[in-house]
């Protein structure tokens, strides 16, 4: 029998002593919604610069076309007001949820704007660079520019803003706000449950690109015609090259992601070099996780937008890629559900493997 009352009384006394002992970084619900708050008013002010007519604007429409960020399909002044009102707003936002003083704002619409807000720098602000730089660090080829610079401050922004929400809603449950246990609850966490199937479609999503990809390198137009699969290796000679590896890339992620469920992913194989029958550091597993998983479903988004405009007729069709959209784009529509899968997959494995809270035993 868990005693509930010890719990209600006593842990806030406890979260206090023990809250000293632990680093700052650990203490993290104490001042997230801060950081949040430190954030937006940056980025908002950089945007007032830009709608000023200061230089460097990053959400201009490029060369990605119809693969480019959701917000560069507007106007530059429309966007940048947008994203300007939207991190002022943030500003009493996140003061409120820090505070906890919601008496004058409900906590559902703290909420809505926390996670409206991550959405919208997450998915509206970022285009398929993220994805295709990880992918071709492999062939030893390194872009970044400033546009992806700026890509990944609005992924930070929109990390703050996640976690700022998630212990928000932890405080609202009278749940621990460190670990979002609550002594009430004796069910295992939802995605602990379903952790294995989570795991399995992560592991499999990839498979319809890595196929098309190895029958390209096979000179088998899948999905493409005979004429366009030999444009496409006209246009880029190391075309056969990338195709292979990242053919590749998916199938070993697609391995490397059974890990979350199997014995060698929380314990190194015995003929493992130096770390065999150790135990795997849970992190070393869920950070390249959710890295890989945040930048595939980014990535997916933009690519499904764009197969859904060209196969409805919305967009013109001025370029090979858009030409061939069911082989070239088409395996993509599976990249939502596997960046997806693969992050609920880690934040599951996370969940089964870590150790008790300090801060509430
Ligand atoms: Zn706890």
């Amino acid at each position: 029998m868990v005693n509930t009352n010890y719990f209600h009384k006593g842990c806030s006394d406890l979260f206090q002593s023990k809250t000293k002992q632990n680093g700052f970084i650990s203490r993290w619900p104490n001042w997230i919604g801060y950081v949040a708050v430190g954030w937006s008013l940056l980025y908002g002010f950089m945007h007032v610069y830009w709608l000023l007519g200061g230089k460097g604007y990053p959400f201009k429409q490029g060369d990605m076309g119809l693969f480019g960020a959701m917000i560069t399909h507007f106007p530059s002044k429309v966007g940048g007001a947008f994203i300007t009102i939207l991190c002022f707003l943030g500003i009493f936002v996140g003061f409120i949820m820090q505070k906890k003083k919601r008496e004058f704002v409900s906590s559902g619409l703290l909420l809505f704007y926390a996670w409206g807000v991550s959405f919208v720098f997450i998915f509206l602000t970022s285009d398929i660079s993220l994805i295709m730089v990880m992918a071709y660090a492999f062939l030893f080829e390194f872009t970044f520019d400033w546009g992806m610079i700026n890509q990944l401050i609005c992924i930070i922004g929109a990390l703050f803003w996640i976690l700022a929400a998630i212990s928000f809603q932890r405080r609202s449950r009278n749940a621990c706000e460190f670990c979002g246990r609550n002594k009430e609850d004796l069910e295992p966490f939802v995605l602990v449950r379903w952790g294995r199937w989570l795991t399995i479609v992560a592991a499999l999503a990839p498979v319809p690109y890595a196929i098309t990809r190895f029958a390209w390198a096979l000179h088998i137009p899948l999905g493409v015609s005979r004429k366009a699969l030999q444009e496409l290796s006209n246009i880029n000679p190391m075309a056969n090259l990338t195709e292979w590896v990242f053919g590749f890339l998916c199938i070993g992620g697609g391995i490397l992601t059974l890990g979350l469920i199997q014995r060698w992913g929380e314990i190194f194989p015995v003929w493992f070099p130096f770390i065999g029958g150790k135990r795997v550091p849970i992190m070393l597993a869920v950070v390249p996780a959710l890295i890989v998983a945040i930048a595939v479903t980014i990535a997916g988004f933009v690519f499904t937008f764009g197969f859904l405009a060209i196969t409805l007729h919305l967009a013109p069709i001025n370029n090979i890629v858009l030409g061939q959209i069911y082989g070239a784009v088409g395996p993509m529509i599976f990249w939502v559900p596997w960046g997806l899968t693969l992050g609920l997959s880690a934040i599951a494995y996370y969940y089964r493997r870590r150790g008790g809270c300090t801060y509430c035993g």
